[in-house]
């Protein structure tokens, strides 16, 4: 562990910087108020909070988290350019131990998106292709955003409007979603929305981007990146209902704590300055930002390095709930443990082929993509899965608690919930709180938010098994299949002698 001070100066961001940095005047919208310091709102102080405990965390464990960057600078591991294999795993592992500081509920951590920032500059040749101009601003950028260890979240689908029409199609309404208005000396102006992005009110900038498919010719307007602090003017951050706001860390221990916030992001004829604009006009360059590169794949390791935590988590959760209503033991129910336990191995063993089986591209090494592209729409598919079984194991006891810590105060109501709160391995009361964590994991408002989130935040499941099957090798596993075939007629080539000779038969894998 390396002291987070030396001689005085700061060596990495503190959590105390960050509080610093981030009521910074930006414009959220929430509960029919426009909010100019939000961070210690009741609707965003706690996750705030949490964010803050991270960098502190990072402060204090270098070694573990951190790179130095130049002299006594560090910063975290995110934003180290994997040119080595212990570089890529020193970055697995940090985010890792960053996601067990949340226990895997925040996530859009600040290592998601300076990960697909460090993809974007390990594969800097294909922006040069885009334009050299561009390919300078984003490494200019990168330069910048990773010596000040900036926090960026990011906004990268388009809201969904009619989604049979791409967003130029919208001709009655051309600006529902971002595009270029026009451009100046300065830079392009542009305005409208982008879907969603998840801890807008705890970043420092935005990175915005686009994955949805755009029509060249008809689409171009929308076809952008670029990066931008939050408190831009123009910006306006329009947060959806916050899980947090009137919760207490008794009742709700996670919500209280986590809600890292979504909002939507509206740009109201905002100045986007050329050395802030990384892809401009080309619809195809879009998703090659994220797909022709390495930023996918760096930052959805992160997120299945989150995964892995949160399901360790939601496991012992479910042993420790089923253990207090004293089913631990009968084999329907460690039927259901062992599924759970199963799969969270799954994916702590998915997460760790993709940083031990990476390949090397340009130099550098990072996980492979099509064993990326499978790890998310497996992630997809079992934190569903999860969920109903936490709730199989949970029945009624989940909903049979007081309404509110404040009823442990009233003698009368805690009387009753001393009474009826049995347990032969817990007190009343750590029944009752297990119980509350259980609902505020599977059933809450914040519960349910994560399903949704599990279930969308790297795109719709389509789309990832589309990517799955674009990436897999379907000519050697036909090659394969095709190999059982030998000895029939179909495939059975008679040669000038006589012998036969089997169709297909070499398989590469
Ligand atoms: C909690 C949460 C947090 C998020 N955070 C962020 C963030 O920080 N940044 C960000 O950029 N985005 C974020 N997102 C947005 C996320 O990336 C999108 O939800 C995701 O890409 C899916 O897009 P969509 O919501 O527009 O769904 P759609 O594309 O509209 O799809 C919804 C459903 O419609 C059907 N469908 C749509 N199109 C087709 C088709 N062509 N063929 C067949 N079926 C189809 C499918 O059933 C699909 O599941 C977040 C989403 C959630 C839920």
């Amino acid at each position: 562990m390396t002291a987070p001070h030396a001689a005085g100066v700061s060596t990495t961001r503190t959590g105390q910087q960050y509080l610093q940095a981030i009521d910074d005047g930006r414009a959220v919208f929430i509960n029919g108020q426009c909010l100019t310091r939000h961070s210690q709102h009741p609707a965003f102080s706690g996750a705030v909070a949490s964010v803050a405990r991270l960098y502190d965390y990072q402060a204090s464990h270098l070694d573990e988290m951190a790179f130095a960057l130049d002299g006594e600078r560090h910063v975290g591991k995110a934003w180290e350019l994997p040119a080595r294999h212990e570089q890529l795993l020193g970055r697995a592992h940090a985010s890792l131990a960053w996601a067990r500081q949340s226990l895997g509920w925040l996530g859009r951590s600040p290592d998601h998106v300076a990960a697909a920032l460090t993809g974007m500059m390990t594969h800097i040749e294909v922006f040069e292709a885009h334009s050299p101009e561009r390919a300078a601003a984003l490494k200019a950028y990168f330069d910048d955003a990773r010596r000040r260890d900036l926090y960026l979240t990011y906004t990268i689908v388009n809201p969904q409007g009619d989604r049979s029409r791409s967003p130029g199609e919208h001709t009655d309404n051309l600006y529902h979603t971002l595009g270029v208005v026009k451009e100046t000396d300065a830079g392009v102006i542009v305005k409208g929305a982008k879907m969603l992005g998840t801890a807008a009110v705890l970043a420092d900038e935005v990175l915005v981007g686009v994955q949805n498919p755009l029509k060249p010719g008809v689409d171009d307007r929308y076809a952008l990146s670029f990066a931008l602090p939050l408190n831009t003017p123009g910006i306006r951050i329009l947060s959806r209902a916050s899980y947090a706001e009137g919760k207490n860390a008794f009742d709700h221990p996670l919500s209280s704590r986590f809600d890292e916030n979504d909002a939507l992001i509206h740009f109201d004829n905002v100045l986007v300055p050329w050395e802030r604009l990384f892809v401009y006009g080309d619809t195809a360059m879009c998703r090659r930002q994220f797909h022709g590169t390495a930023a996918e794949v760096l930052m959805d390791t992160q997120s299945l390095a989150r995964l892995t935590a949160k399901l360790h988590f939601l496991t012992g959760l479910a042993q420790r709930m089923t253990e207090i209503t004293g089913v631990s033991d009968f084999p329907a129910v460690r039927e259901i443990l062992g599924e759970m336990a199963c799969n969270t191995l799954m994916i702590e063993g998915l997460f760790k082929s993709l940083i031990h089986c990476p390949v090397t591209q340009n130099g550098y090494v990072v996980p492979d993509k099509k064993h990326l592209y499978m790890c998310q729409a497996v992630a997809q598919s079992v934190y569903p899965k999860f969920i109903e079984a936490l709730r199989k194991l949970a029945g009624g006891g989940v909903i049979m608690l007081p309404s509110h810590v404040d009823d442990l105060h009233n003698p009368e109501a805690r009387l009753l919930v001393e009474q009826t709160q049995y347990s032969s391995s817990a007190t009343p009361l750590e029944r009752v709180q297990l119980m509350k964590l259980a609902w505020d994991a599977m059933g809450s408002e914040f519960g349910s938010r994560h399903l949704q989130y599990e279930m969308f935040y790297s795109g719709p499941h389509f789309v990832a098994l589309a990517r799955v099957h674009s990436e897999y090798d379907w000519e050697a596993a036909k090659a394969m299949a095709c190999s059982a075939l030998v000895e029939t007629a179909e495939s059975y080539c008679p040669t000038a002698d006589g012998a036969g000779q089997a169709a297909g038969s070499s398989v590469s894998w």
